[in-house]
């Protein structure tokens, strides 16, 4: 569903992409794991068209992405984005929240977008919270809300960036419990995460990355219990 192919990417002078190849495929649950400032969020902020990028290829779909304003929006109406820090409008309750890019942006009625809306809702389990405002929510429910928004938009790839890090430890579990669904029900996901309980269960494949490149990847089986990389070997023994 995703190739990237030779992707450089700087920020004025500060390479934080070199040469990364990578495929996502179809119905693949991918995790990147890696040290920071190794390059996590650049790359999933690139594919999204978050990030542009000066060297490479990036193919959504079998759609290019390029600067050119339809291929940004052609491939962002293929990949849902969650991030650390939920982004809901607090001053907006749950429901519209999850309706507004769907009634502005992609101009469906009104009804359609709540009917939509309160599908997904009920698929991250809080169809009961829909009218109180975002922020009356706990971290767990809002980065719920924030999957359920993603979802609403009928992505064919969802992207996350630490989905889990902003939480506190007890809403933690009810948010990757939210994405193991999702993942059981055939989702193509690339997850940048430091769960590794996660990684184990749920990945196909993990991608380590170290300054801005991938130097690693392999099934979890393989890259946790005998990562070959000292850099690798060295991030796994501080986290695990
Ligand atoms: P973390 O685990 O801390 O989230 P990360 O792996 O997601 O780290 P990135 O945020 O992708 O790392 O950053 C990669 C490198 O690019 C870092 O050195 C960072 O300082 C730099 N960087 C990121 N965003 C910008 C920006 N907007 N302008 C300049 N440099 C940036
Ligand atoms: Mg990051």
């Amino acid at each position: 569903a995703v190739q990237i192919r030779n992707l450089s990417k700087w920020y004025g002078s500060f390479q934080a992409l070199t040469d990364v190849d990578l495929t996502i495929s179809r119905g693949e649950k991918l995790v990147i794991c890696g040290p920071s400032g190794s390059g996590k969020s650049t790359l999933i902020r690139t594919i999204n068209a978050l990030e542009n990028f000066q060297k490479g290829q990036i193919i959504v779909d079998g759609i290019e992405l390029t600067r050119k304003p339809d291929a940004v929006e052609a491939v962002r109406k293929r990949v849902g984005m969650v991030f650390q820090q939920f982004n809901l409008f607090p001053h907006l309750t749950v429901l519209e929240n999850c309706t507004l890019a769907l009634r502005l942006v992609r101009g469906i009625p009104h009804k359609e977008a709540e009917e939509r809306a309160l599908h997904y809702l009920g698929k991250v389990r809080i169809p009961d919270q829909a009218h109180k405002y975002a922020s009356q929510l706990s971290g767990g429910q809002q980065q719920r809300v924030a999957i359920a928004r993603a979802l609403s938009m009928q992505p064919d790839i969802m992207l996350f960036d630490e989905p889990t890090s902003a939480l506190d430890p007890e809403m933690v579990k009810e948010v990757l419990d939210t994405m193991t669904q999702l993942a059981g029900e055939g989702m193509t996901m690339a997850v940048v995460t430091h769960e590794m309980g996660f990684a184990r269960q749920v990945a196909d494949r993990v991608v380590f990355m170290d300054r801005g490149e991938i130097v690693e990847h392999g099934p979890p089986s393989e890259f946790f219990s005998n990562p070959k990389e000292l850099r690798a070997q060295a991030f796994l023994s501080q986290i695990l």
